[in-house]
């Protein structure tokens, strides 16, 4: 790793215009791992810039989806922080000395074109070497702007309160390379960079101008973001020339996508797939479109981010489990891959069962309570629900498993599974079960070594094999093929749940 010389400050900068997408956790993640590694600050900053994408809720969303998966800002909007205002809407006033003093030095320039102007240029310049021009240094000289207008009429008209912005003056033919942690040297010929609006007419900087000036008065150190903002990072660059010194620029780590069935991970692959891709659900207030979340679908946040953490990065060793305290120990930036991710769920389900294994029941059982609270089965002794979670837990791989593989300790079954058991049902078995009743009523000792006892002792006074019985006995107790051992549900549910259901089944039986 490089030297690491003062305090290590990292940021997540999200626009809140929606859901949190698992690739946005993820950038969190790495970046709060790096950070906390090197007893470093994690900033969260709201890139609010773009008033017409404001949604509302959206940056509350951003705070409970931090929260859920553990992960507590140490500056942020809510959180506050010597660097603040941490919304860049907040600090409006604050950029536009930045583009003045880029004017001035001549590295951006006024812009007065109208929305039609650069409509009437895109259909103008369109070819078939040029299917979407952009405003750049070939086509700057054909608009108007400070290129074109004189000094005089470009006062004028800022006098005159003509909207216009500010634009970047890209140099053309120019290499600008960077160092990547993870792509190692980067460059990019600048003729293929337009010139990028850096202040909007309605006096608001966009995200270009923004996310430098910030980095810089924030004293970032590293920023790690999605690879998408690859192509963005010439200007940023640029801009940090201009502005500040390359000596100042924080560290660029570009992580990789995260693909999912058909190229970039999108949220439409979870809709056609069946699987979430937010962390938490979501609805969008303008649509009402909803989208799910790991955590609603049954994902630990424990698992969400170590199968994150593995989406891109491995420790150089065999191990897949890691807490996130551990993750914080392991991490490095130089074991990120520079390919993408191809998101499996069925691997994302596999760290979720791993975690509900490693988690003791006492952990789960707040969220077990919730589980069986959505389908109206209210529990209140929450020692008995410990010893439920205990038996059942390693049968669950979502915690939405814990509905169907606890509610009949909770109440009988509604439904039984009758049909598995027909085939070999015959009368000595109906026999069994009433007599196996009888004894079980007259039981004193209520404990699993009796009932099983009893049950084997009367299955080889009938000379029936025991496993034929067991099936049966299960069906009637839990409605279908699952659960653990048999002997046990019927300690647990008790005396009298074991031997009214295994009379409710016997009467279904006789009447089918
Ligand atoms: N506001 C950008 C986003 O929405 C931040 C990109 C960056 O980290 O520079 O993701």
């Amino acid at each position: 790793m490089q030297n690491i010389n003062g305090k290590v400050r990292v940021r997540f900068a999200p626009s809140p215009t929606g859901g949190l997408h698992l690739g946005g956790v993820r950038t969190v993640l790495y970046n709060y791992l790096f950070a906390k590694k090197f007893g470093g600050d994690f900033i969260l900053r709201i890139e609010d810039t773009d008033q017409t994408r404001f949604v509302e809720g959206a940056e509350d969303y951003i705070y409970n989806c931090l929260s859920w998966c553990g992960i507590e800002p140490d500056e942020s909007p809510k959180h506050g922080g010597p660097y603040g205002p941490y919304r860049q809407s907040e600090r409006k006033e604050l950029y536009k000395k930045y583009a003045e003093e880029l004017i001035e030095k001549g590295y951006a320039y006024y812009a007065f074109d109208t929305q039609e102007d650069l409509e009437k240029m895109r259909a103008e310049c369109k070819s078939d070497e040029n299917p979407s021009p952009q405003y750049d240094s070939k086509i700057r000289m054909r608009m108007k702007n400070s290129f074109t207008l004189s000094t005089e009429e470009v006062n004028a008209m800022i006098n005159e309160g003509v909207p216009h912005v500010i634009r970047i003056n890209i140099p053309s033919n120019e290499s600008i390379s960077f160092n990547d942690l993870i792509h190692h040297e980067v460059s990019f010929d600048s003729s293929t960079v337009d010139d990028k609006v850096l202040l909007k007419a309605d006096g608001m900087p966009t995200y270009h101008l923004a996310v430098v000036v910030d980095d810089y008065l924030m004293k970032i150190t590293h920023a790690f973001r999605g690879e998408e903002w690859l192509s963005s990072a010439p200007v940023h660059i640029l801009l940090w020339k201009y502005l500040f010194g390359l000596d100042q620029m924080p560290q660029w780590a570009h992580l990789p996508l995260i693909l999912g069935p058909n190229g970039k991970l999108s949220k439409r692959d979870g809709a056609k797939y069946g699987f979430p891709v937010y962390a938490m659900n979501w609805t969008d207030p303008r649509s009402n479109e909803f989208t799910e979340g790991f955590k609603e679908r049954g994902f630990l946040p424990e698992a969400f981010i170590n199968l994150l953490a593995l989406l891109g990065w491995n420790s150089g060793t065999e191990k897949e489990v890691f807490s996130l305290e551990e993750m914080i120990d392991q991490f490095s930036i130089e074991r990120v891959h520079k390919s993408g991710a191809k998101f499996d769920y069925e691997k994302a389900k596999w760290f979720n069962q791993e975690w509900i294994k490693i988690n003791a029941a006492e952990s789960l059982l707040p969220e077990v309570k919730k589980v069986l609270l959505s389908k109206s089965v209210v529990v209140e002794d929450d020692e008995y629900l410990n010893t439920i979670i205990t038996l059942v837990k390693d049968r669950c791989v979502l915690m939405t498993d814990f509905f169907e593989q606890s509610v009949y300790f909770f109440k009988n079954p509604d439904y039984l599974d009758l049909e598995a058991i027909k085939p070999k049902w015959n009368e000595e078995k109906k026999y069994f079960f009433e007599e196996y009743c009888n004894k079980l009523d007259s039981m004193t000792n209520w404990n699993v070594i009796e009932i099983e006892n009893t049950f084997k002792s009367l299955a080889a006074e009938k000379n029936i094999k025991p496993g034929e019985l067991q099936l049966p006995m299960r069906i009637m107790l839990v409605g279908g093929k699952f659960g653990p051992a048999v002997f046990e549900i019927a300690h647990q549910i008790g005396k009298t749940a074991t031997i009214q259901r295994i009379n409710i089944a016997l009467t279904q039986i006789i009447n089918q």
